[in-house]
C-alpha cells in the first residue's frame, strides 16, 4: 500500500514516517551522487558527484549547492565524519582513503595493504574507538568512468578496518564480491555490509549481511539478512531504534534489525546512499543518480558515523 511518497508493507513503519510528509528534491545537476555526509556545526551536507570528479557541498540555509573539490582525479565515493568532525572520504582515482584536517591539508590514512595497492575504497564509517572501517570493491578501476581503469593487485574485494593510531589496517572480511556500504549498528556490536557483486556477475549477490563485532576489532557470523527486491542496496545508516534505512532501486527501504522489509520511501530516481541530518537527526538526506532528496521522518539517525 503506497500513500504518496511512501509505501507501507509492515504496520510499524507507520509510526516511522508521517505518510503526510513529502519527498523534496533538493537539487539537481549530477551525473552520479554518492557519499552524503552532514556537518551539524555548517548546517551543510557534502556529497560525491563520481563521474564528475567532484565534491558538492549542499547549504541547507541557502538551499544552494556548490563545488567544494573538483577535477583532481580523486573521483570521490564515499564520505563521513570523523569523531572529531573532519571529513573521511573515500577515493576511486587516487585508491585511497584520506582525512581532510580543518586546515584543508588532505592526509591519505590508507593506500596499500601489505605493498599492494587498494581497488577503490567505496563506503565508509568511522566507530566511537576511531578506527576507520570501509569497504574496498573494483567498481572504481573497472573503467573510467568514475575512477580510472586500472588491474586490481589484491586478487580480491575486501572490508577493511583501519586503526589510525598505529596505521594498522586488517582485512576483516574476505568473502564479498563486491562489498559496498557498511554501518554499524547503535551498539556497534552489529556490523552491516551490503553486498552489490550482482552489478558484476550473473545471479551475483545483491544483499545485506550482519557481522558481530568482537572486542579485538575482528569480525564473526556475518549471514545474509536481507535480499535486496529492488536493485541492490548500496549505502544505508541506521535509526536509534536499530532499523536499517538503505538505498535500493526503487528509493529507501527500512529494514528492521533482523532485515524484515518495513516499509519503503519511494525517489524517484535510483538511490546510491543516505544520511541522517539536522539537530535531531530526524531529516534523510538520500543521494538518487543526478539529484540530492530530503525527507523528514518520525525516527532519528542513530549516532553512529
Ligand atoms: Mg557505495
Amino acid at each position: 500500500m503506497a500513500e504518496q511518497d511512501f509505501a507501507i508493507v509492515e504496520r510499524v513503519f507507520r509510526r516511522c514516517v508521517k505518510t503526510s510528509a513529502k519527498v523534496e528534491r533538493l537539487w539537481t545537476g549530477a551525473r552520479w551522487t554518492e557519499g552524503p555526509a552532514w556537518f551539524e556545526a555548517l548546517q551543510s551536507l557534502v556529497f560525491s558527484d563520481i563521474p564528475n570528479d567532484r565534491l558538492l557541498r549542499f547549504d541547507a540555509t541557502t538551499g544552494q549547492a556548490g563545488v567544494l573539490r573538483q577535477g583532481q582525479e580523486r573521483f570521490t565515493n564515499g564520505n563521513t565524519v570523523d569523531r572529531q568532525g573532519r571529513l573521511v572520504s573515500c577515493e576511486h582515482g587516487t585508491r585511497q582513503v584520506t582525512r581532510t584536517e580543518p586546515d584543508g591539508t588532505i592526509t591519505v590514512l590508507a593506500s596499500r595493504f601489505e605493498a599492494k595497492r587498494l581497488n577503490s575504497p567505496n563506503d565508509v564509517v568511522v566507530k566511537s574507538d576511531g578506527t576507520i572501517w570501509f569497504t574496498d570493491p573494483s567498481y572504481g578501476i573497472d573503467s573510467d568512468y568514475e575512477g580510472l581503469k586500472a588491474d586490481g593487485e589484491l586478487g580480491g574485494d575486501y572490508v577493511f578496518r583501519l586503526d589510525p593510531r598505529d596505521g594498522t589496517l586488517r582485512v576483516v572480511a574476505d568473502d564479498f564480491v563486491r562489498p559496498n556500504g557498511l554501518a554499524f549498528s547503535p551498539d556497534e556490536r552489529t556490523l552491516y555490509v551490503a553486498d552489490s557483486g550482482a552489478t558484476a556477475i550473473d545471479e551475483g549477490p545483491h544483499h545485506l549481511r550482519a557481522f558481530d563485532v568482537r572486542d579485538d576489532g575482528s569480525l564473526g557470523g556475518g549471514g545474509v539478512i536481507a535480499i535486496c527486491e529492488a536493485g541492490v542496496y548500496d549505502g544505508f545508516r541506521l535509526d536509534t531504534e536499530g532499523r536499517i534505512w538503505t538505498s535500493a532501486a526503487d528509493g529507501v527501504h527500512c529494514l528492521a534489525p533482523d532485515g524484515t522489509l518495513l516499509g519503503k520511501v519511494l525517489v524517484p530516481e535510483r538511490v546510491a546512499n543516505l544520511c541522517f541530518a539536522g539537530h535531531r537527526r530526524n531529516w534523510l538526506l538520500v543521494t538518487a543518480t543526478s539529484s540530492l532528496y530530503g525527507v523528514r521522518l518520525a525516527v532519528n539517525g542513530a549516532k553512529t558515523y
